[in-house]
C-alpha cells in the first residue's frame, strides 16, 4: 500500500508525493491518517494543499476520495493548477473583435479559464491542457494623434457664419485655422494666449467678425464617448495619456477629427496608421494566475 500523487500533466509520470506505511503498521490507520490531513487533522499543512510539480509547475491539493476506509478509501489529488500562456497563433486582428485564435500554454484545462485581451474578456470556445481556442474580444487601441486637443473659443456678436478651414485672425495679427464649428463656438489650432477673452477676431475668408467670450482647451476624460467626425465610429476613452479607447463601434478613419461627446475635446488622427492597439493577453482561473507566464506582453495588436 502506497499513497502516490502524480502530476496530471507530466509524461513521463512525475510523482509529487509518495508515502508508504512503516513495516507492520495498520494500513487502515495509515489511510485514515492521510484522510484526516485533508480536513485539518494531524499532519495537515498548507504544503499538502499546495503540492507543486517540480517539473511543470502544476499545483495539486490533497482531498478525501469520499470512499470509506473499509472499502479501500484514501486520498486523491485535486488539480488546482494556475494556467500559463506561451504564445498565440495569430498576433493581430480587427478592433471589432471576433478573430479566432489558438493560445498555447499549460494547465489551460483547469478550472474556469479566463482569457483577457487587455481589459476585455475573450470567449473560450474549446480547450485542452496545452491549447485554448478563443474568439478575440472587441479591441482597445491607442490613437495616434496628429494635433490637438484644439482650443475651443466661445464667440459673441458674430456678424455672420464662420466657415471651417478658414483662418481666424485677431487684431494682434495672430492667426489659427478653424477646424470645427458648433453654434457660437469654434475650435482652432491656436493657443489661449493668442486669443484672450475680450479680443476681437475675424474670418479671413468669410470676413465675419466676432468677440472672444472665453477660450479653453477641453481634454478628453476617462469613460467618455468619443466620435470620429467622418467615420461616425464611437468608442469609450479608457486612458487619457496616451489617449486610448476601447469598444470601437467601427474603425476610425485616417486624418479624421475625434470629438469628445461630453468634454467637447477635439483632436485629429494621423494619416497612417490612425491607431494602434497592442494589448497583453492574460490567462487565469479561480485558483489565480502564475507569477510568470500568465501574461503575454503585447500578445495581440488590434488594427
Ligand atoms: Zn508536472
Amino acid at each position: 500500500m502506497t499513497i502516490s500523487i502524480d502530476c496530471a500533466y507530466c509524461d513521463p509520470k512525475i510523482t509529487i508525493l509518495s508515502a508508504t506505511p512503516p513495516l507492520g503498521a495498520d494500513e487502515k490507520k495509515f489511510r485514515s491518517a492521510w484522510k484526516a490531513t485533508t480536513t485539518g487533522g494531524p499532519g495537515n499543512s498548507s504544503q499538502l494543499n499546495n503540492l507543486e510539480c517540480p517539473s511543470c509547475g502544476g499545483h495539486f491539493r490533497l482531498a478525501d476520495d469520499g470512499v470509506h476506509i473499509n472499502e479501500g478509501g484514501s486520498v486523491v489529488a485535486i488539480n488546482i493548477s494556475r494556467p500559463r500562456i506561451d504564445s498565440v497563433d495569430v498576433s493581430a486582428g480587427s478592433a471589432l473583435g471576433g478573430n479566432r485564435i489558438t493560445l498555447t500554454g499549460h494547465a489551460l484545462d483547469c478550472g474556469e479559464l479566463v482569457v483577457k485581451f487587455g481589459e476585455e474578456t475573450a470567449n473560450v470556445i474549446s480547450r485542452s491542457a496545452t491549447t485554448a481556442y478563443v474568439s478575440a474580444p472587441i479591441g482597445q487601441y491607442k490613437f495616434n494623434i496628429l494635433t490637438g486637443p484644439y482650443l475651443k473659443v466661445t464667440l459673441s456678436d458674430a456678424t455672420g457664419e464662420f466657415v471651417e478651414r478658414e483662418q481666424l485672425q485677431t487684431s494682434q495679427d495672430k492667426v489659427a485655422m478653424i477646424v470645427k464649428i458648433d453654434k457660437n463656438c469654434v475650435w482652432i489650432d491656436g493657443s489661449s494666449e493668442d486669443f484672450p477673452n475680450g479680443s476681437s477676431v475675424f474670418g479671413t475668408t468669410s470676413r465675419v467678425t466676432a468677440n472672444v467670450v472665453m477660450s479653453t482647451t477641453p481634454q478628453p476624460f476617462k469613460g467618455e464617448i468619443v466620435e470620429g467626425s467622418t467615420s461616425g465610429a464611437l468608442a469609450i476613452v479608457s486612458n487619457t495619456s496616451p489617449l486610448e479607447v476601447k469598444r470601437p463601434s467601427r474603425s476610425f478613419a485616417p486624418l479624421e477629427f475625434v470629438i469628445g461627446k461630453s468634454s467637447d475635446a477635439v483632436i485629429r488622427l494621423t494619416s497612417s496608421p490612425a491607431y494602434s492597439g497592442m494589448v497583453d493577453v492574460t490567462v487565469e482561473n479561480e485558483f489565480g494566475s502564475r507569477t510568470k507566464g500568465h501574461r503575454l506582453s503585447g500578445g495581440f495588436v488590434y488594427t
